[in-house]
């Protein structure tokens, strides 16, 4: 599923490519006929003329600023997949999506299993209100807050909730609590004070490492280009149960949180933390 890094690498790639082009057409493939009931509107009428002004991202939300004043937000959920092809070529599987530009190329929207969403917003109107800061933007002290605040049972389950902290999934939530040495399933609110600075510190670390090897492709993730990401190389603990940490030679554990693959070093992320701090 497509984190931060990956959103991050797809707009920077597009900050390259499709700034000042403008979208002359826009079509829909049969499998993607149901991004039209699912946002409610048809982008057929609604988006040629524009101009694409600029690209942001906003948690794991790609966001296409248009010269009429209006974003078009995409949610690339599990498997979707942003492309810049040229003209026709090459032919690319699963696509739902394609907005013709003006110079012969498309950005085609592709999504295996369909979980993935468009959709055309207001200039005013906010991509997602329920969205916790950017890890990126986040003060300690807020993170801090944010932390003690969250109802979730455990730290694991707190780092996936966007509406405390957005952006971060189940692969780079793994990778910083492994770095900040903080088991999965502690409270949030046992968390000491430096424990917090530490972990808001890993999850910056791993989320720019992600980004500096284009993203992590597990399954699907895909660049603009149809590349891969190379992160799955650098990974600590995210797939590798059973594996030698890299810190103790402990066999590294899997077990599940609320449903969710889970990996940790026993003794680099013990369950019971000694009051130290
Ligand atoms: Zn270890």
């Amino acid at each position: 599923m497509p984190e931060l890094p990956e959103v991050e690498t797809i707009k920077n790639d597009l900050l390259k490519k499709v700034v000042g082009s403008q979208i002359t057409s826009v079509s829909y493939t049969s499998e993607g006929q149901k991004l039209i009931s699912k946002a409610g509107q048809d982008l057929t009428d609604l988006l040629p003329g524009n101009k694409i002004k600029s690209i942001e991202r906003k948690a794991k939300y790609l966001v296409l600023e248009l010269s009429g004043g209006k974003k078009l937000i995409f949610h690339l959920k599990l498997t979707g997949r942003i492309l810049v092809r040229n003209g026709s070529n090459p032919n690319d599987e699963f696509v739902r999506l394609v907005l013709a530009l003006n110079d012969g190329r498309e950005i085609r929207f592709a999504d295996r299993n369909g979980f993935g969403e468009v959709k055309l917003i207001g200039a005013g109107e906010e991509v997602d209100q329920d969205l916790g800061p950017d890890p990126f933007e986040v003060s300690v002290q807020q993170f801090n807050l944010l932390i003690n605040q969250t109802g979730k049972e455990t730290i694991k389950e707190t780092l996936l909730d966007q509406k405390t902290i957005s952006g971060v999934g189940n692969i780079y939530a793994d990778e910083a609590l492994y770095l900040a040495g903080i088991n999965p399933f502690r409270s949030p609110r046992a968390l000491s004070t430096n424990e917090t600075a530490k972990l808001l510190d890993s999850i910056k670390q791993v989320l720019n490492e992600g980004i500096k090897h284009r993203g992590t492709t597990i399954d699907s993730y895909r660049d603009t280009d149809g590349r891969p990401g190379t992160h799955q190389f650098h990974l600590l603990v995210y797939g590798k149960a059973g594996k030698p940490c890299k810190k103790c030679a402990t066999r590294i554990e899997y077990t599940e949180i609320k449903g969710r693959r889970t990996h940790f070093c026993p003794n680099c992320q013990p369950k019971e933390q000694l009051a130290l701090f």
